[in-house]
């Protein structure tokens, strides 16, 4: 019947592999690059897509290397609290959120890939460059590593993009569609080795990002002095941007100006800034969402089929939650074709409706409304700017929109059982 064959080894591809071994549908995963290395800084997970982790056996792995975030908490650039509330398990949640470094959870997924399917079933170095296909199955082309000379073909009974934002396939089917569109907000990222901060698992935003957004986050526990990593992003305005690569260092000059004065009494966030290991900087992008994904037997997932902007700790997520639905379709229908279909159905509107509302009204929408009601002025009771109910219902709505809220979240049918193949 031939096997799956999954491009792109990210946290998509990855998390695809293991689902579909799950289930005992074979799949390869072909992989760009020639060897899958530590790279990136923090990713959230929410409980929507720890639940699915979880159901994979994962939950205890990570939980060694993750922080098990427990609260939200919002600030002005003042550094006066603006709302709190409680994240993941310290919210009632039967699953916890994760702060994580990239590279711990691209690593625990592929250790767990390769001991489960077999370390062969997952290849490097092979760059894809575009999929044809007929009635019996998919042939995807690769080369070895971007622009590389030997060319060689894979046959299988589906081919599925997970190559992320710059992906082949994605370019195969949409020709036209250019360049990811720019936000209009830079960001430059880091993490500093620093002594806990509020709570030790507190997920922080302040400031607006027309005069400068901070998020910052532990992403591993203390180490024997005390000290957790941090991950922190610099969000700022400016029509000035350089193309996306993950590798791209940054320079302090360029973003620490409107951070410098941040000198609170429960962080000095310049000292932090240029206490970091490496800074990195990321245009923030995402790409209009697209009318449809799969072709025939032939579909993305991930940011492949959905690049968001990163104000909703939903990107990684996402794909994970796309990873387990295309696997319960693949085991529902014996034609793949029907299975890529049914999975587009299933996850299209979800996804796009995130993708702008990330635009529009994601989670920090909180600071932009104290940010516009105070005229950008400290206060002096947060209760005179905005109520504790509209607070809520901010952070609330954006939970049902990308698919976590409570009630949501407990209605859903447990996960494994589901993705037994039939
Ligand atoms: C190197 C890197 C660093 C990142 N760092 C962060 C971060 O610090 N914080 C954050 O929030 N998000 C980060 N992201 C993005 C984040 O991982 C994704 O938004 C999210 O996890 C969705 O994952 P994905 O699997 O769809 O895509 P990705 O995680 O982007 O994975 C795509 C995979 O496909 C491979 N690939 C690309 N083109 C091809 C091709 N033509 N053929 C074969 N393979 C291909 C890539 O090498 C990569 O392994 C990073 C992504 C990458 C690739």
């Amino acid at each position: 019947m031939g096997d799956i064959i999954i491009v792109g080894a990210g946290v998509g591809g990855l998390t695809l592999g293991l689902a579909l071994h799950q289930a005992g549908i074979p799949c390869r995963i072909f992989e760009s690059v020639p060897e899958i290395k530590a790279v990136g800084v923090g990713i959230n997970l929410l409980p929507h897509a720890t639940k699915e982790l979880a159901a994979l056996g994962l939950e205890a792995e990570l939980s060694k290397v993750a922080i098990q975030t427990t609260d939200a908490t919002f600030f002005n650039r003042f550094g006066q609290l603006i709302y709190q509330e409680p994240l993941g398990r310290a919210a009632g949640y039967d699953h916890p959120q994760f702060s994580i470094h990239r590279a711990d959870l691209q690593m625990a997924l592929l250790e767990a890939f390769r001991t489960r399917a077999g370390a062969d079933r997952l290849t490097t170095n092979c760059h894809c460059l575009g999929v044809t296909q007929d009635e019996t199955g998919v042939a995807v082309s690769f080369s070895d590593g971007p622009g590389g000379a030997n060319r060689f073909t894979m046959r299988g009974r589906a081919a599925i993009a997970c190559d992320g934002i710059h992906s082949a396939i994605r370019k195969q089917f949409f020709p036209e569609e250019g360049e990811p569109r720019y936000s209009g907000v830079n960001m430059w990222r880091g993490v500093t080795r620093w002594k806990p901060i509020l709570s030790g698992a507190s997920m922080i935003r302040a400031g607006w990002l027309s005069h400068g957004k901070m998020v910052i986050y532990p992403i591993r526990a203390a180490d024997s002095d005390g000290l957790q990593l941090i991950n922190w992003v610099a969000e700022i305005e400016t029509p000035n941007y350089r193309k996306r690569d993950w590798n791209r260092a940054g320079s302090l000059d360029d973003f620490i100006g409107p951070f410098a004065d941040w000198h609170f009494d429960w962080l000095d966030v310049p000292a932090l800034i240029r206490a970091a290991d490496s800074v990195l900087e990321f245009p923030m992008v995402d790409q209009d969402p697209l009318p449809r994904w799969s072709f025939g037997r032939v579909t993305l997932l991930g940011d492949a089929a959905h690049p968001m902007v990163p104000r909703g700790s939903n990107g990684a997520g996402q794909s994970i939650l796309d990873a387990r639905a295309l696997t319960v379709a693949l085991a529902a229908h014996a034609d793949p074709a029907a299975a890529l279909a049914s999975y587009e159905q299933q996850r299209l509107e979800a996804t796009t409706r995130i993708v702008l509302t990330n635009r529009s009204n994601p989670p920090d929408a909180i600071l932009r409304e104290v940010f516009q009601r105070t005229n950008d002025r400290p206060f002096a009771a947060i209760d005179d700017v905005i109520s504790r109910d509209e607070l809520v219902a901010l952070s609330e709505g954006y939970k049902r929109i990308a698919g976590y809220s409570k009630e949501a979240l407990s209605k859903d049918a447990s996960s494994k059982e589901t993705l037994r193949a039939s």
